[in-house]
């Protein structure tokens, strides 16, 4: 059931939607207090990635799972204008595959995190790895 009207489901999207968001400002804090130290959204990049790490040819991707289609419970449609939601999504799947690929190509690796990984104690692991690989 759709609980939320329009209007608050309009202004829970666009506070989803902004830059800065909560998953992606846990693992910045993350990765600062570990002494790495990278730049926001770098326009010279291919989508201008999250978090980037020049001197390593490394980006960070945090994403969000509605707005990037991940299968997972906090991935869930509005029950209303579902039509619409689902072809947005799938445009926004089908850009992220074709971007994916692109800071490859100029010699950069990616890692994709998702939001609902961010709690998640392993994630931490993962990231590590990436940075010091
Ligand atoms: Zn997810």
């Amino acid at each position: 059931m759709d609980h939320l009207s329009k209007e608050a489901r309009s202004a829970l999207i666009a506070k989803i939607k902004a830059k800065d968001t909560k998953p992606e400002l846990i693992i910045r804090k993350m990765i600062w207090r570990s002494g790495f130290r990278y730049r926001l959204y770098d326009k010279k990049l291919p989508r201008t990635p999250d978090i980037v790490f020049r001197s390593k040819k490394k980006v960070i991707l945090v994403n969000g799972c509605f707005w990037h289609g991940h299968i997972c419970c906090k991935n869930q449609l509005p029950k209303t204008r579902t039509e619409f939601w689902n072809q947005k999504i799938s445009k926004n799947m089908m850009r992220d595959f074709n971007n994916l690929n692109r800071p490859h190509a100029l010699g950069w690796s990616t890692l994709v995190l998702w939001e609902c990984e961010v709690r998640n104690s392993l994630i931490w692991e993962r990231v590590l790895k990436f940075l010091t690989s």
